[in-house]
């Protein structure tokens, strides 16, 4: 199976994803983690994606969709896999479209979780991550059990660069203008499927399970 989150930034695609990779059996592949990872080794990529991922913009068509072709080709994807985090704008998804033309495979379902703004900028402002296991907490909505430690392995939760309030109004900005766009060109395509994202985790889980079958 193959599937695609869709959503604002906050909107808890990776939430949702984590649970999805232990339903479903299927890898994960973020293409915020694997830039934070670049940027964590000090990569090239990593240093030319820093300064945009700080500033809310998206990183260059090219940089992040010769990631994404990378990681398809993984044996662990053979079986599927769930992007969280791309594609992010028209030209990704029609890169994307290629690709699995390339691959003979389609998309099953592009998920689109949808919360107004003000909820986002309460979880993003909110939101601790583990730069260990990528672990998601929220300091409210989800504590740890351990203030500032990850439940999962030990790890020391931190916040990351972005989340901070003026960069998360400019990366909803870029959303609304660069990916929103994306709900249009899959629901001509039959493949788009709108869950309501503003209940508990696990609320939006069962939305999604509705669709993709609990597997
Ligand atoms: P995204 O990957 O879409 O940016 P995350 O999954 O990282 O979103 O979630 C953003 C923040 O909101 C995290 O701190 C997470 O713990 C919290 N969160 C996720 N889903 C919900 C929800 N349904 N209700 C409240 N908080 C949530
Ligand atoms: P969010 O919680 O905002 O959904 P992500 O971890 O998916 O965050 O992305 C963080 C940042 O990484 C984005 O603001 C952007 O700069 C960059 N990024 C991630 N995915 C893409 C993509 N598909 N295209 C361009 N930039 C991306
Ligand atoms: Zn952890």
């Amino acid at each position: 199976m193959q599937l695609i989150l869709l959503g604002p930034p906050g909107a808890g695609k990776g939430t949702q994803a984590k649970k999805l990779v232990d339903k479903l059996r299927l890898p994960q592949i973020s293409t915020g983690d694997l830039l934070r990872a670049a940027v964590r080794d000090q990569t090239e990529l990593g240093m030319k994606a820093k300064a945009k991922m700080d500033a809310g913009q998206l990183v260059p068509d090219d940089i992040v969709i010769a990631m994404v072709r990378e990681r398809l080709q993984q044996d662990d994807c053979r079986p599927g896999f769930i992007l969280d985090g791309f594609p992010r704008a028209v030209s990704q998804a029609e890169a994307l479209d290629k690709m699995l033309e390339d691959m003979g495979r389609g998309l099953d379902h592009v998920l689109s979780i949808e919360v107004p703004e003000a909820e986002l900028v309460k979880r993003l402002t909110g939101r601790r991550s583990c730069p260990d296991c990528g672990a998601m907490f929220h300091v409210e909505f989800n504590p740890p059990r351990q203030e500032g430690i990850c439940d999962k392995c030990g790890g020391k939760l931190i916040i990351r660069d972005d989340d901070k309030e003026e960069t998360i109004r400019q990366r909803i900005a870029v959303y609304r203008e660069q990916t929103e766009p994306l709900k249009g060109y899959y629901e001509s395509r039959g493949l788009l499927r709108r869950i309501a994202g503003s209940g508990t985790p696990r609320q939006v889980e069962a939305l999604i399970d509705e669709v993709v079958g609990k597997a």
